[in-house]
């Protein structure tokens, strides 16, 4: 297919398998820790907020783990995702790169979310669990989380922060369409959420506050409801791996093998996912593929952050992780690119990102919105404000190639569409985006206030 435009794979190509990188990485991942005994944590200590399957994958050293029948069946539905030769947008460039995407944009819910979505509520109702429960920011993991519980008949409650349920309210019909409660948070359904409540009566919400409703709604619940997260653990970058493996087939019948690969990192798990059976050929191969992940300024983990332990929400509550991390008091500024204001990184991202096998670079939100109408304009599709970032270094690659004259093959991942971040277009339109530059006095205070692990 060299000449094709769309590189299209059939059903029958969904992987059978996600890809689990650890039993490939040089050593085992850092323990995760409890904040209290100091002690790694094992299964039990896990087992009030996941289903056991899950707690297994997390910790799994089998290098290939089936996807269940009726995961792979509701799969079906937008997956294979096609695979596209940015040919329009390599002549608007002028450039002797090969540019590729993968697009994400496809699913139901609008993102890669629903990978990871599917497999955890499939988990959940196999062991007998009622309802999940988790947090949402602007609402693109729990409109996924919420059309997965939908299809295995389980309850959805969603916790989402109160500043964008009422600003941004269609993601939130979204939700309720696919038949999940979602509450503004802080809410009065939790102690957490009633004592936010009692002190700042019109608090605008948070999502450390909204991670604490979440857990506490799971764990106050006798086991009838579990807690679901839509990044950063293992077991999600896991799922998220279906996305490579056919970017992988679709480059050998594009008859090429990427130079380069760019991924937006949030917590980590669209980068993950899109890039992790290409590190295996880099680590277990030798395959050189240059790997960059892209932050924004505005929430700079990896570029600025440090690699210690430190909790997964603002709130404390949750395990110690190790991973580069800003502080979890740090809130990174309101940039249009919600999903990537996160004070950390998954695990696994960071420990590639230590091993020097991927590189990182942050860039600012207006660059980033430039390389978005450039995409739109010669691709047709409205890229979401995060994967723009992706867009941003791909487009700055390709433009070194134009200089140095050199025939590079650049994927990068267009993990979501952005037809409810239009707001953001206008916001830049008219001039009105704040560039948020390295925040260093905040993150400096954030970093002072890390939990104390030997
Ligand atoms: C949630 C989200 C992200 C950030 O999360 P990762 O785990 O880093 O992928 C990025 N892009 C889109 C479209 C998202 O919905």
């Amino acid at each position: 297919m060299p000449d094709s435009t769309k590189i299209l794979l059939s059903e029958a190509d969904i992987p059978q398998a996600w890809y689990n990188i650890q039993p490939d990485l040089p050593g085992p991942l850092p323990p995760v820790i409890h904040p209290g005994t100091l002690q790694p944590i094992g299964p039990d200590d896990l087992a009030p907020l996941f289903p056991m399957a899950l707690i297994a994958q997390e910790v799994s050293q089998e290098r290939w783990i089936e996807i269940p029948e009726p995961v792979r069946d509701i799969y079906r539905l937008w997956r294979p995702t096609p695979l596209f030769r940015a040919r329009r947008l390599e002549r608007y460039l002028d450039t002797p790169a090969h540019l590729y995407y993968k697009y994400e944009g496809v699913s139901p819910a609008g993102s890669h979310k629903p990978n990871t979505a599917v497999a955890q509520a499939f988990y959940n109702k196999e062991e007998g669990v009622k309802a999940l429960t988790t947090e949402t920011g602007a609402g693109q993991w729990g409109s996924s989380l919420a059309m997965a519980c939908n299809f295995f008949g389980l309850g959805c409650e969603v916790f989402m922060v109160k500043v964008s349920y009422e600003q941004k309210p269609y993601r939130r019909s979204m939700m309720q369409t696919w038949g999940a409660t979602v509450y503004p948070s802080p809410s009065t359904q939790t102690q957490a959420g009633r004592r936010v409540l009692a002190e700042h009566p019109d608090s605008p919400g948070s999502l450390g506050i909204a991670i604490s409703e979440a857990v506490e709604a799971a764990a106050t619940s006798g086991g009838v409801k579990k807690y679901s997260l839509g990044s950063v653990l293992n077991h999600v970058l896991l799922h998220q791996t279906v996305i490579g493996q056919e970017v992988m087939k679709q480059m050998e019948l594009a008859g090429e093998y990427p130079d380069i690969l760019i991924g937006c990192v949030g917590g980590g798990s669209n980068f993950g996912g899109f890039t992790l059976p290409f590190v295996r050929e880099k680590l277990v191969n030798g395959r050189p593929t240059r790997i960059i992940a892209v932050e924004p300024t505005a929430a700079p983990s990896l570029t600025k952050g440090k690699y210690v332990y430190d909790f997964g929400d603002t709130g404390k509550m949750t395990p110690l992780i190790k991973m580069y991390t800003l502080g979890s008091s740090f809130i990174p500024a309101p940039i249009h690119a919600g999903g990537l204001r996160y004070h950390g990184m998954a695990p696994i991202v960071c420990y590639l990102y230590d091993l020097g096998v991927i590189e990182a670079v942050a860039v600012p939100q207006n660059p980033v919105f430039e390389a978005a109408v450039t995409f739109a304009r010669c691709e047709g599709i409205m890229p979401a404000p995060e994967p723009s970032h992706a867009i941003r270094v791909a487009i700055d690659e390709a433009l070194k190639c134009k200089e140095t004259g050199e025939k590079k093959v650049i994927v990068f991942h267009v993990c979501g569409h952005g037809h409810f971040d239009m707001a953001a277009y206008d916001a830049y339109f008219a001039g009105k985006l704040p560039d948020y530059e390295y925040p260093a006095e905040e993150v400096e205070k954030a970093l002072a206030d890390l939990p104390a692990v030997g």
